[in-house]
């Protein structure tokens, strides 16, 4: 089911990542391992009661160098149309200022829900002083200290009773949902537009529960595929939508949602960085991917080509060495018929259960071929090893000690497992236990 979105909106200095920082916690991992991610602290899940949500702190997406107003009001229209309730954040001593009077005639319009939050009342002295912010026309404003912790759970209260009530999405494990993420202009727009036109695809469209959140659903083969977020590819000619924040936003967004998300990469300009931030995400998120390097008809089409762009693809994505590499063009649509059937295999691969016992066998013919590695005079011992997940497919193996199972060793187990199963398209997790 999709998580509901909520988003902090508010003048700078009011306190939007400190309220955000306090109720997304310790789930955000502020460093990765992977060279080049380093994750973007606007976009993360948080939690309230029973409640799971997906936060954005708006203050985080940076929009050029626009004057305070013209920000102000791009962040708004970044919530209305992101999320499905609004936190609107004041600053509890310095009362209305003209800036929020802007912004709140801005949210007032959209109908969107929106809880007013006064920060900065960190003494119950001055909750005196809230009465006036109901001239904003939010209903009741609620005091909280960010700094401090408190009041945050009538806040939140009030932000989890806006939820919109949508019925279950039906959730159909036969059907492969999957998503296109990629910088602005890689051709996201016009990939499913040629794939809803294909001569052997049948396309019919769901409806999501807000204007914005629209599906589309095609057959091909027998095969269902669900399109994520469809809508949120079609301009709406916004000034935001270029910037590098945003397209993370939505990528982010749309990821939670899919079994494979298609990495897409512009054979005309080139890897950029901004690529690799994005892809990066996908891999984090543990989902299957399929690069997919669109505008092929710009470049000379043959095989070296095709060669030549994979070894490239291969050395910047050295993390998504699992990952296949279409090579395609929306425009004339050539080989884009290899799309959906990798897209396919991805899927079965990153749900795919493999039989102990055989398993077992492959890791015992590993160990036969390179043996265990010692530390400190004591020899790490594998005793046996189970799948214990799949999505991604995920693997214990029993040891005697996990100290002793150096990074390598683990990376030559799993090498060996995805030659004996084929994991193309998925990425497969280890993770040593001991076991006496
Ligand atoms: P943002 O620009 O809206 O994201 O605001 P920040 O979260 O960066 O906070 C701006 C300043 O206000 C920082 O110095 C915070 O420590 C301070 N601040 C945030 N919440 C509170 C609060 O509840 N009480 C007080 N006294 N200061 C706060
Ligand atoms: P999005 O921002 O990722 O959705 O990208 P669009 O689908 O809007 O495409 C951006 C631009 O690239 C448009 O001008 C498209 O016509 C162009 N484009 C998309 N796919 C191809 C392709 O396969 N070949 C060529 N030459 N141009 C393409």
């Amino acid at each position: 089911m999709r998580k509901s979105v909520v988003a902090i909106v508010g003048r700078p200095n009011v306190g939007k990542s400190t309220i955000f920082n306090r109720l997304v916690g310790e789930r955000i991992s502020i460093v990765e391992d992977i060279p080049g991610v380093t994750r973007d602290r606007i976009y993360a899940e948080a939690e309230w009661l029973t409640s799971k949500f997906n936060l954005i702190d708006t203050g985080g997406i940076e929009i050029g160098d626009e004057p305070l107003l013209v920000q102000m009001r791009q962040q708004a229209e970044i919530a209305i149309d992101e999320a499905d309730v609004i936190i609107f954040l004041l600053n509890g001593r310095e009362g209305i200022t003209g800036a929020d009077e802007e912004v709140a005639k801005l949210l007032f319009k959209s109908n969107k829900p929106v809880v007013l939050g006064i920060n900065k009342i960190d003494n119950p002295e001055m909750r005196e002083t809230i009465y006036e912010y109901y001239s904003l026309g939010f209903g009741e404003p609620f005091p909280i200290s960010g700094s401090h912790g408190l009041g945050l759970g009538d806040l939140l209260d009030a932000v989890v009773g806006h939820f919109p009530q949508r019925s279950e999405e039906v959730y159909d494990e036969e059907t492969i949902y999957f998503s296109l993420i990629g910088r602005p202009n890689v051709g996201k727009s016009s990939l499913v537009n040629a794939m809803l036109n294909e001569e052997r695809v049948i396309v019919s469209e769901i409806e999501g529960t807000t204007r914005d959140a629209i599906d589309t659903t095609l057959t091909r083969d027998e095969q269902d595929y669900v399109i994520i977020d469809t809508a949120g590819m079609r301009k709406r000619g916004k000034v935001y939508e270029t910037t590098e924040k945003y397209s993370v936003l939505r990528a982010l967004k749309a990821i939670e949602r899919s079994d494979v998300v298609l990495v897409l990469i512009d054979a005309e300009t080139g890897i950029r960085e901004q690529d690799k931030k994005i892809a990066g995400y996908a891999h984090e998120a543990g989902r299957a991917i399929v690069i997919v390097v669109n505008k092929w008809d710009t470049v000379e089409s043959n095989e070296k080509a095709m060669k030549e762009f994979e070894t490239k693809v291969r050395a910047h994505f050295q993390y998504l060495d699992y990952a296949p590499v279409v090579f395609l063009s929306a425009k004339t649509k050539k080989r884009l018929h290899t799309l959906l059937p990798a897209v396919k295999l991805a899927s079965e691969n990153h749900a795919k259960r493999v039989p102990t016992n055989v398993l077992n066998d492959v890791i015992m013919d590993a160990i036969a071929m390179n043996p265990t590695p010692t530390l400190k005079g004591k020899r790490l011992k594998v005793l046996y090893a189970t799948q214990v997940a799949v999505k991604p497919p995920s693997f214990v193996v029993f040891v005697n000690d996990p100290e002793l199972m150096h990074f390598s060793y683990e990376r030559f187990l799993e090498n060996k497992i995805r030659d004996a199963f084929g994991f193309v398209g998925t990425p497969i997790k280890l993770f040593a236990r001991r076991r006496q």
